[in-house]
């Protein structure tokens, strides 16, 4: 190719890639209602239904739980970023100790959000929140316990 060649073909390689960079920068020009962009926290940000934000414990309107306390989570998480504090407890309808969670921790500052938890959970007693508003100057405030105070294992539900 010419010396001129090579100019033209620049130049032309150039204006390819402003004209991308435009349809970002002068949306209303071009013809875009929207950017993709939104300066969060001071405009809400898009939250996508299979977002994977946190592990979190569903309960129902009786504030109870599906774990068992079977710890297969806590086994399956590679990094360690899930506890079990758990104890036995005699059932007075069958005269059997049980085992009950006194805690399910989760150390969300660690979670990778490989999933593996959640599909080791046999009740699926823990699941995915959409939520991401989590940064904070406080580490510890990443360390939550899942199950909540004063619920209990639902009925019907066996380890
Ligand atoms: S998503 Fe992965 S890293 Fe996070 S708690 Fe579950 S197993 Fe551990
Ligand atoms: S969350 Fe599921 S896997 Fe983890 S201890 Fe509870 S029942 Fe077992």
């Amino acid at each position: 190719m010419s010396y001129i060649g090579n100019i033209i073909g620049g130049v032309k390689t150039l204006l390819t890639g402003m004209k991308v960079t435009g349809h970002y920068f002068f949306p209303s020009v071009i013809g875009r209602k929207y950017t993709i962009t939104r300066q969060y926290p001071d405009e809400p940000a898009i939250v996508m239904d299979r977002f994977k934000g946190e592990v979190v414990m569903w309960h129902n309107d009786n504030n109870e739980h599906r774990c068992t306390g079977c710890q297969a989570c806590e086994i399956a998480c590679p990094n360690g970023s899930i506890e079990i504090i758990w104890d036995r407890v005699l059932n007075e309808e069958t005269g059997k100790k049980v085992k009950v969670i006194d805690q399910h921790i989760y150390h969300l500052g660690m979670c990778t959000m490989c999933n593996l938890c959640i599909q080791a959970c046999p009740t699926n007693a823990i699941m995915w929140s959409t939520n991401f508003h989590n940064s904070t100057y406080d580490r510890s405030q990443l360390t939550k316990v899942l199950n909540k105070p004063g619920s209990k294992l639902m009925a019907g539900v066996e380890e």
